[in-house]
């Protein structure tokens, strides 16, 4: 299917045509017409399969839409299990939002702290990162959640498997509950569902 009729902005369509990407792959043929809907989600994909741009294209719409000309807060924010993957997200936000005026940063264990509480602190709209250094921000007083309205849990099942339950349960009861989340993971497993359960709101199912 063409990205045309999924209802994507000229802005996001302009960086979509700049990729060379000519056809919507399944996942974001399903996931992007529910997400900018305002739906909860839970979608089943494996890497490769396009799963980035499902949940990154909807969410800079979303953004983009609210952009206020206020302070800039943290709107999104995206959990990934590692800072390679934390990194590739951060890379296909700036891609696909080359043409929104839009700021993200990615905060991952292995860097120094400093830095990037000098990066938050100049003002971020999305903020892509792993739930340990996350928590380590949250403690010490260095990020602001208070603002998120769209939550991303990507590659679920692993942050689960890396033993991340704890530190996405306390990130998650610090989030404004009116928020929008979209989970992605390989596997629909009983501790998936739990967290569905815990922290999402009647959200759709896609399975590709
Ligand atoms: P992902 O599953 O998100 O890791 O994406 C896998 C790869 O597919 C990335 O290199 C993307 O740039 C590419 N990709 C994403 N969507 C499309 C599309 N609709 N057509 C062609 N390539 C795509």
């Amino acid at each position: 299917m063409s990205f045309d009729s999924l209802g994507l902005s000229a802005e996001l369509l302009r960086s979509i045509k700049d990729q060379g990407y000519t056809k919507a792959t399944s996942i974001q043929e399903k996931a992007i017409p529910a997400a900018l809907q305002g739906k909860d989600l839970m979608a089943s994909a494996q890497t490769g399969t396009g799963k980035t741009a499902a949940f990154t294209l909807p969410m800079l719409q979303k953004i983009a839409a609210q952009a206020d000309g206020g302070r800039r807060h943290i709107k999104a924010l995206v959990l990934a299990p590692t800072r390679e993957l934390a990194a590739q997200v951060e890379d296909s936000v700036r891609t696909y939002g080359r043409h929104l005026k839009l700021r993200s940063l990615s905060v991952c264990g292995g860097a120094g702290i400093g830095p990037q509480i000098r990066q938050m602190n100049s003002g971020v709209d999305i903020l892509v990162a792993t739930p340990g250094r996350l928590m380590d921000h949250m403690e010490r007083g260095t990020v602001d959640l208070s603002g998120v309205e769209t939550l991303i849990l990507d590659e679920a099942d692993r942050m689960l498997d890396m033993g991340f339950f704890p530190a996405i349960e306390k990130i998650v009861k610090t989030l404004p509950k009116s928020r929008q989340t979209l989970l992605f993971s390989a596997t629909f497993s009983a501790p998936i569902q739990k967290l569905a359960r815990n922290f999402m709101n009647s959200p759709e199912l896609i399975e590709t």
